[in-house]
């Protein structure tokens, strides 16, 4: 069984559009897939039509931002409903906050002599329900400001880049409860890769998987090296929590991470869809 956790679609800030994503999958040979646009559920009903055409099993799923101690955390939540009230809320303060920040991270662009127009950038949002900003790097590229979103990130909209502007996250523990409480599965994404590596350390995971109930974290993905994949596969196994691989798929926006990329144990994945439901009582 080949199983991917972890993609993107045009509903957020992936190139594919749904159908696109799944004709993928069937096409690489996938038997399950989970999407996980950001801190949305619009996606759904799309992908769904989409997975049932092709014969893909799969996993309804969303990111979730988050933060913890000042650093950016991504939160996986899978099975969760889609129409549970807490959890609604406050991605649309997510939403909300990822609006907010635009002008002043275009004001910061104009500063640095790279300007794009807030139309610009919205012609990339495109149908997506909110900004991110790989939206703002597309519209860098296409103004031949930077070569990729690769490049837009490293000079300028990395989380320590000059044109960061930062918006509202709960915290990890609050995205874990609300995810638990929607019936959802709660695994961090890329927990070693970028910013969140500062915080997520050992004990950290530990503390979150022993007195906050996370039920997992991503181990095989392409932000981590051979050895962060070795050690969090031994401490998912020693805390029995879920270690999950998957792609990050987003299409043409992230070169180095095709589906597939990284694949979910079938054991750990049968002992992540038994939690669904598990945990909302
Ligand atoms: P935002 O959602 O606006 O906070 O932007 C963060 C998103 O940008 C992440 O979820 C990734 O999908 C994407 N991202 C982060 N770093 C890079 C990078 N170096 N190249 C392309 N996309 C990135
Ligand atoms: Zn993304
Ligand atoms: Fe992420
Ligand atoms: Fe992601």
């Amino acid at each position: 069984m080949r199983i991917d956790l972890h993609s993107h679609t045009t509903v957020s800030d992936g190139t594919d559009s749904p159908d696109e994503l799944l004709a993928l999958a069937k096409a690489i040979g996938l038997d399950v897939l989970a999407v996980t646009d950001h801190d949305t559920f619009d996606h759904l009903p799309a992908v769904r039509a989409a997975a049932k055409r092709e014969g893909i099993e799969l996993v309804e799923g969303m990111e979730l931002s988050c933060e913890l101690a000042g650093k950016s955390v991504h939160l996986l939540a899978y099975g969760m409903d889609p129409h549970s009230d807490g959890l609604r809320m406050e991605m649309k303060r997510i939403r909300a906050g990822r609006s907010d920040r635009l002008p002043r991270m275009l004001e910061r662009l104009t500063e640095l002599g790279v300007p794009v127009t807030r139309e610009e950038v919205l012609a990339q949002v495109g149908e997506a329900p909110s900004i991110g900003r790989p939206h703002i790097a597309d519209a860098l590229v296409l103004r031949g400001h930077v070569a990729s979103r690769d490049e837009a990130f490293r000079r300028f909209l990395a989380d320590d880049g000059p044109a960061y502007v930062p918006r509202y996250h709960p915290d990890v523990r609050t995205g874990i409860e609300l995810i638990h409480d929607a019936g959802g599965v709660a695994v961090i994404a890329h927990p070693w890769g970028r910013s969140s590596r500062q915080v997520l350390t050992e004990e950290m995971l530990t503390q979150l998987v022993a007195d906050h109930g996370l039920d997992g974290f991503e181990v095989d993905h392409e932000d981590h090296d051979a050895d962060a994949r070795r050690r969090l596969r031994a401490l998912a196994t020693e805390l029995e929590a879920l270690g999950t691989g998957s792609s990050d798929h987003h299409g043409a926006g992230k070169p180095t991470m095709q589906l597939g990329c990284n694949l979910t144990d079938p054991e750990v994945y049968a002992r992540l869809r038994a939690r669904i439901g598990q945990s909302s009582d």
